[in-house]
């Protein structure tokens, strides 16, 4: 039988890191065993919906790389994938669950209920749940003439049980379950009652999702026994915490996916290290692409404890897959940070060519897109019209001599930088750091920075091209800080 697995959010807000590892995670098994990834957009909960919220969450799971099989943009041999457009369903179940006898109309408050429950589960004495014991004919009676009523799912008598993928075989005494709302007052139908229904429907072999669904699992697999119908497995994941070891929030600060595509971190490194959350790859090496999680994911070694959220590591993920990434993807991934930044960008082939060379210079040094603009400083840096220092005579001769090789093209490659470099070095004494940090100050107005052998060639194109910002070359630069001639 082919796998079928499925990935359920609600589209109340924006995709966070815990559900995308879900999501991740339910993608890696089923493509790791040839089985189908279905999306359902789980809008059965009008009040909460937020508008576009949907769209968005796809947008992000494509980001992320996770591609679904069936879902409510591709279709699929299911119908609907929306689970409001499959209410008529939904309240068909309902109706034959009463008609069964396996649920029933409540009357009354559902908060009050809550209340009364409360007391009686302190008090130690059982549960009268209003309207259980009134018969179907006079339910119907009361509906009919216009009485607010629920519907609730009558809990079973026996312990239920279940095996989850990480835990083993666990479950919850009856009483545990409760008799839940399956059917709100207008008709419309629960999550509880939706999800089963549509796992079912949908045909769905293994129910993948957070830990925080683990108390929903027993009333759903009693309500798989009521409808004779065959549960899923279950695997419920650990959660993730933020580093005060409560649950991932807003409180921890942006841990939306958005926020991190915002911030410049690459999707494939955010897809790298949800993986890498409570999951060891067998071999060394932690940087992984998703060929390589596919076939290296293994859903039994994921660890059962929940697991800590740490951005320093997701930012050493960024960077490796940044340094990764073929020359002209990362200008293309680099641009919208620069064009923030105020950079513009022509289709020049050689003003392409130039970009992606600097971004591969810049690229081992950051960690995310972001921060690529302003360690772009070097290559667009003007000094300022009058120097702020003076050159001693020794440094004033190795200068004049840069101007003159950068003014012959003789620094505008790696080789002719190091001849000229070695040369003058030599003439003037000034070796090493002595000559190099100088330079790079003159420059680049900064003490540190890409190896000069790179990036003054780099400097000396780019101020023949038509880049914005201008490139001023080093001669230029140089010059600047030159005592003008008498
Ligand atoms: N719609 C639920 C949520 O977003 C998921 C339900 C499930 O996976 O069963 O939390």
């Amino acid at each position: 039988m082919t796998e079928r697995l499925r990935f359920a959010p609600s589209p109340t807000g924006a995709l966070h890191l815990g559900n995308a590892r879900t999501a991740l995670v339910n993608w890696l098994v089923a493509r790791g065993c040839g089985g189908a990834l279905v999306l359902r957009v789980e809008d059965t909960d009008e009040g909460r919906n937020v508008e576009g919220a949907d769209q968005r969450i796809f947008d992000d799971l494509r980001w992320l790389g996770i591609e679904w099989d069936e879902g409510p943009d591709v279709g699929g041999d299911y119908g609907a994938y929306r689970q409001s457009e499959r209410r008529c369903r939904h309240q068909s179940v309902v109706a034959e669950l009463v008609q069964t006898g396996a649920a029933y109309y409540c009357f009354g408050d559902v908060e009050t209920i809550r209340a009364e429950r409360l007391a009686a589960s302190e008090a130690g004495v059982p549960f009268e749940w209003p309207g259980r014991a009134i018969d179907a004919q006079e339910a119907a009676r009361r509906v009919a003439s216009g009485g607010p009523a629920v519907v609730r799912f009558r809990a079973p008598r026996d312990p239920v049980r279940f095996v989850d993928g990480l835990r083993g075989e666990t479950g919850v005494e009856a009483d545990q379950v409760g008799d839940f709302v399956i059917a709100r007052p207008d008709g419309t139908p629960t999550y509880q009652l939706a999800v089963v229904v549509d796992d079912h429907d949908m045909a769905i072999t293994h129910v993948i999702r957070g830990q925080d669904h683990l108390s929903n699992t027993p009333g759903q697999v009693a309500l798989y026994d009521a409808l004779g119908w065959t549960a899923p497995r279950f695997t419920h994941l650990p959660l993730v915490l933020g580093a005060d070891r409560s649950r991932l929030s807003k409180r921890h600060g942006a841990t939306s996916v958005a926020a991190m595509r915002e911030r410049g971190i690459l999707g494939e490194a955010l897809a790298n290290y949800l993986v890498l959350l409570g999951w060891a790859p067998p071999d060394e090496g932690e940087v992984l692409d998703a060929m390589q999680m596919v076939a290296a994911f293994d859903l039994g070694g994921l660890s059962s404890t929940n697991v800590v959220f740490d951005q320093d590591k997701l930012e050493w993920l960024s960077q490796q897959h940044m340094q990764r990434l073929p020359a002209e993807v990362l200008r293309q991934r680099a641009m919208p940070f620069f064009a923030a930044a105020g950079a513009r960008f022509s289709d020049d082939p050689a003003v392409r060519a130039w970009w992606q060379h600097a971004l591969q210079l810049l690229a081992p040094a950051a960690h995310r897109l972001d921060e690529l603009p302003s360690q772009s400083a070097p290559l667009f840096w003007k000094p300022a019209e009058s120097p702020s220092a003076t050159l001693d005579g020794v440094l004033e001769e190795a200068v004049r001599s840069f101007v003159a090789a950068a003014s012959a093209g003789e620094l505008d490659t790696e080789a002719g930088f190091r001849d000229a470099a070695r040369a003058i070095g030599k003439h003037t004494g000034l070796r090493g750091r002595g000559l190099f940090h100088p330079l790079r100050k003159l420059v680049t107005g900064q003490d540190t920075g890409p190896e000069l052998a790179r990036l003054i060639p780099l400097i000396q194109l780019g101020s023949r091209l038509p880049i914005e910002p201008a490139v001023q070359s080093v001669e230029a630069r140089l010059t600047a800080a030159l005592p003008s001639s008498p």
